[in-house]
């Protein structure tokens, strides 16, 4: 059995009389890549921030790696990275000036070139962060958040925006970060890229967690209650013809 990397019981969060999050509890293991999904409003967001200690809980625990949330939050921050909204970057330096930037926030030595190499943004190290396209900006924010060499990784939409093909790049590079070892939560709303990514997703509707599972048997259970697709499925969806016709290679230039 994996080992619990976060343990989440009971969560509740009101904002004044709205109750955004019902009580929800979950477990990511150690090395997942583990989803939260749920339509806009269900309290992902709220959920994630709390666990990156970004936000305050209204009621229940929290352990990251053993650590309480109400006991630890600056050893928590140390070992989690998180991505940064794009108004974090400061839009006059550039990479590697911002690497560093960082590093020195975090209080640690890293090589910019070994990061951007990483995320495949090496040739880019002297552009400003506003002059990279959007899959750029985003293999950038990733790399930002390697900068602590964190044991677990949130990633907020991290593909919302992108094209195909800087979509599926962002899939291997998040798959990479995995093989590493390292545990990532995302959150997104493109359930094929959560089939794809997520060893377990739950899915958060109202405040509370509706299912919990891997994507292959929440989608067996489904089928086991009859349900069948209306439409006979293609062989090939729209998505398989675009990428067919534009080939794999990113296009940012
Ligand atoms: P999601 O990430 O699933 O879209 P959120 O966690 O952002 O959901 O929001 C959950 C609910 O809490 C929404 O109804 C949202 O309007 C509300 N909410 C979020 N942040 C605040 C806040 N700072 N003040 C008041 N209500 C908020």
């Amino acid at each position: 059995m994996a080992k619990t990397i976060i343990q989440v019981k009971d969560l509740h969060k009101s904002y004044n009389d709205f109750e955004a999050v019902k009580g929800i509890s979950f477990d990511v293991y150690e090395g997942e890549i583990f989803g939260l999904l749920g339509p806009n409003g269900a309290g992902k967001s709220t959920t994630l921030e709390i666990i990156e200690t970004l936000r305050k809980k209204t009621s229940g625990s929290i352990l990251v790696d053993g650590l309480n949330l109400d006991n630890d939050p600056n050893e928590i921050k140390k070992i989690i990275g998180v991505q940064l909204q794009a108004s974090g970057f400061y839009p006059g330096l550039n990479l590697i000036e911002l690497i560093n930037l960082f590093a020195g926030l975090y209080n640690e030595v890293v090589d910019p070139m070994e990061l951007l190499e990483k995320v495949n943004l090496k040739d880019k190290a002297k552009a400003k962060y506003k002059e990279l396209s959007g899959g750029q900006k985003q293999r950038f924010s990733i790399a930002t958040t390697l900068i602590n060499k964190p044991k677990i990784i949130f990633l907020d939409e991290p593909t919302t925006g992108l094209d195909p093909q800087a979509r599926r790049n962002l899939w291997d590079l998040i798959l990479d970060i995995r093989k590493q070892g390292t545990t990532l939560i995302i959150t997104t709303h493109y359930m094929d890229e959560a089939e794809v990514l997520c060893d377990r997703v739950a899915i958060i509707d109202n405040g509370k967690i509706i299912a919990i599972d891997s994507p292959a048997k929440l989608i067996d259970d489904l089928v086991d209650t009859g349900f069948e697709r209306p439409v006979q499925v293609k062989k090939a969806n729209l998505e398989d013809v675009f990428i067919n016709l534009t080939g794999y290679s990113i296009r940012e230039d």
